[in-house]
Parts: structure tokens; sequence; C-alpha cells
């Protein structure tokens, strides 16, 4: 979560405040970012964080902190909690125990909503599959929908994004709350923005999966790579050692079909920090061959052949930067980071895949819409979360 002119950011000494935290998204997001929908979050986060401070929220120590796995803001202002996510449940479910234990609400669980409908003279209802058993309706003055994003629903994803979906997204994100929206009038919006994660290893088990305990770290600010990225090719497409991690997502996507391999040799392998949360050098070896899509190999011919690689492509491209890094200057990309030559065997692939953490498009109000029904509801404007 992030938010600024915090309590917390004035007891470590951090000045900060919404307008900054505005500028930052509006350089962050190049201008495309809701303005409205912003504009809410960014002035409203502050109260948020002190209210969730007052309710006992166990902030992790560390922070707020600057955080580098997106394009870093200008200072110091997300946070989280000790137990990530959980620490914010240990919040909400305490007050929402005491709302029902009061009967103020009334929580029904694995109940899937499946409709919206809504006449002009009558409160909106929702129809529920409650229990996984009895369709029932429900109506109210307002209905709020919060179900998430669709980052695990495959043909949404094809539909709205036009690509395939790799994910490392819970599998509740099946978009249920956009489906539901347009069949009750919405039109969808924010759709061709979307912009991938540089990188996740495909998951172990599961086909069309990331697998985010074990991902890759390839932020330069957070880990300075040893090793080089290819395409299918075997053409490199970016410096490496890049600060800007979403100047290396443009351009995975606008120069690579989105797959690419991190290749690099043992002396990498023992001297780099290693590339995957949670692994140790000796891992990367005895992964090989075992892990989907890890590879090693003797000679690079064979690593490509292993990994699906153009073998004259990456031996020339392997060739051509050992020379940058004997001159001391990589005049195809201008890496900097040039530690030592991709020369002493096994060799290894690892082929990465983008993901989304966040796609963009949501529900909008159907009434600027050029597709706007004569009888659209009155929809607020809504989207899961701009990045
Ligand atoms: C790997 C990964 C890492 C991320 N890291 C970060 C990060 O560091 N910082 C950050 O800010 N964001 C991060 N995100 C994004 C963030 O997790 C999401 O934007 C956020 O969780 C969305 O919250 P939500 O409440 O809208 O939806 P969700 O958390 O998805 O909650 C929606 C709920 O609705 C339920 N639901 C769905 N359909 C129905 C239905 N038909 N009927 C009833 N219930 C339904 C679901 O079961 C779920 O419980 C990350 C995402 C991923 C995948």
């Amino acid at each position: 979560m992030s938010a600024a002119g915090t309590r917390r950011q004035r007891e470590r000494g951090i000045e900060d405040s919404v307008e900054a935290h505005l500028a930052d998204i509006e350089r962050i997001s190049g201008g495309t970012a809701r303005a409205d929908l912003v504009e809410l979050a960014a002035r409203h986060a502050p109260e948020t964080i002190e209210w969730l401070a007052d309710q006992g929220f166990e902030f992790a120590p560390e922070t707020p902190r600057l955080v580098y796995g997106h394009e870093p803001y200008g200072v110091p202002r997300t946070y989280y909690g000790k137990d990530a996510g959980l620490s914010i449940l240990a919040v909400l479910k305490r007050l929402l125990d005491e709302q029902i234990a009061a009967g103020r609400v009334e929580l029904w669980q694995r109940s899937t909503a499946f409709s919206l409908t809504e006449a002009s003279s009558e409160s909106p209802r929702v129809g529920v599959l409650r229990s996984g058993v009895d369709e029932v309706e429900v109506s109210a003055p307002a209905i709020v929908l919060a179900t998430g994003g669709f980052a695990s629903d495959a043909d949404l994803f094809r539909e709205l994004e036009g690509g395939t979906l790799v994910s490392a997204a819970h599998p509740t994100s099946t978009g249920d709350g956009l489906v539901i929206a347009r069949e009750a009038g919405a039109a969808i919006a924010g759709q061709g923005q979307y912009l991938p994660t540089f990188g996740g290893l495909p998951h172990p088990t599961t086909p069309g999966k990331a697998f985010f305990e074990e991902r890759p770290l390839l932020v330069a600010t957070e880990r300075l790579p040893w090793e080089i990225y290819v395409d299918r090719h075997g053409l490199r497409f970016v410096a490496e050692d890049e600060p800007s991690i979403d100047t290396k997502e443009r351009r995975l996507a606008t120069s690579t079909e989105g797959t690419f391999w991190t290749v690099f040799d043992d002396r990498a392998r023992r001297n780099s920090v290693p590339m995957v949360v949670g692994w140790s050098p000796e891992d990367v070896l005895s992964k090989a061959g075992v892990r989907a899509d890890v590879h090693k190999a003797d000679t690079l011919p064979e690593l490509a052949a292993l990994a699906g690689i153009d073998p004259d492509g990456l031996t020339a491209t392997v060739a051509r930067y050992n020379t940058a890094v004997a001159e001391g200057r990589d005049p195809e990309f201008g890496r900097t980071h040039l530690p030592a030559p991709i020369a002493e065997p096994p060799f290894s692939p690892w082929r990465t895949t983008p993901s989304p953490w966040s796609p963009s498009p949501g529900w909008t109000s159907t009434s600027t819409s050029a597709s706007a029904a004569p009888t659209a509801p009155p929809w607020r404007a809504c989207t899961p979360w701009a990045r």
C-alpha cells in the first residue's frame, strides 16, 4: 500500500505530500493512469494508513520503504504488514467479527455472485449461489462488486488483452465481476495498457502459470546481472543492467514474443547473487533438467537445443557479449556491468515468461461510452487496480 504524508513517514524524517505522490504516479505511468481514480486513491491513502495504524495494524518494521519490483517512487511511501496480507486480514477480521456478533452483518462464504440486475425504479439485485447450493437474489440500495481482476482467466484475458495468459495470480481471479457487470450493461474500459511483469519462472507443475514464490530477481537495483537475456532467436534485446524495470518491461513487450531466456555460465552461478528467490547456487545445478525450463549443458549449441533457442544466434550473441566484456564496452545496448565472459561450462538457460500481476481493464460507466445502452444503470467507474 502506498500513502503520502503519514505519521509513520514523519516519525522517520521522510517529507512527503499527496501532490508529490500524484506527480510520481504521473511520471511512473507516463500519464496513462485514470486521473479520477488515482486522485481518489492517493487523497484517501494517508487516512487509510492512519486508520490501519490506529486499529493495531502490525507494519513490517522496514516500512515505509522504496520498493524496486516496479518502477520506484521518489521517496519511501510503500507499507505492508509484517505478515504481508495476513496482517491486514487480522485487523479487518476482528472488526468484521464484531459486526457479525452484533447482528449487523451476515457473512456467506463459498457463495458465488453470478448476476446483477437493475431497473430504474428498484434497488439493484445480485444473484448468488449461496454456499454453492441455493440460488438466491439479494436486493440492496447499493451493491459493491469487489470480485478482483481476471488474471487467472485465459479466455477473458485473450479477449480483453489479445494475448496468451501465463499468470501468477490466485485462481479466484476469474473476472466474474467484469462479466457480471458487462452482462448488466456496463462497458469495459482500460484495455490496451497491459504491460507484463519482466519475467517469472514457469510453474513446476501447472502449465500456463508462473510461480511467484520462486521469482527471478531481474531488477538491477536489487541484483546486478551476470547473465544475458536472449529471445528465441538468441538475440539480446536490452541492457540487462538497465536500472528502470519499466524500460525493461517495455523493451520486452515491443522487441520479443514475450518469452526470453536468462543465459549464464558456471562462474556466474557461483559468484552472482542467486537469481531466484530461495535458491542457492547448488539448487541451480540440482534443479537443472528436473524443474521445467531449467537446463544445463556443456556447450552453447547443446544448451540452445535443450531450451529451444536458435543455436547460431545464441553462439554469435555470446561471442559478441564476451568481446564487450573483454573491451569493457557494450556497443549494442550500453550495458556497463560486465563482470565476466559467459565461457565456463556448464551453461544454463532458463526460460522466463512475462506474467500479469494487475491487468488494468475494469468496468466503467456506460453513460459516456459509445456503446451506451439508453437504459444503462448508474455505474460508478472502477478498475481492479493500476500498477
Ligand atoms: C503475484 C502477485 C503479486 C502482487 N504484488 C502486489 C504488490 O506487491 N503490491 C500491490 O499493491 N499489488 C500487488 N498485486 C496485485 C494485488 O494483489 C491485486 O491488485 C489485489 O489483490 C486486488 O484486490 P481485490 O480485492 O480487488 O481482488 P482480490 O484480492 O482478487 O479479491 C476478490 C475476491 O472476490 C472473490 N470472488 C471472485 N469472484 C466472485 C464471485 N463471482 N462471487 C463472490 N466472490 C467472488 C474472490 O474469491 C476473492 O476473494 C500482486 C498480484 C499478484 C498476482
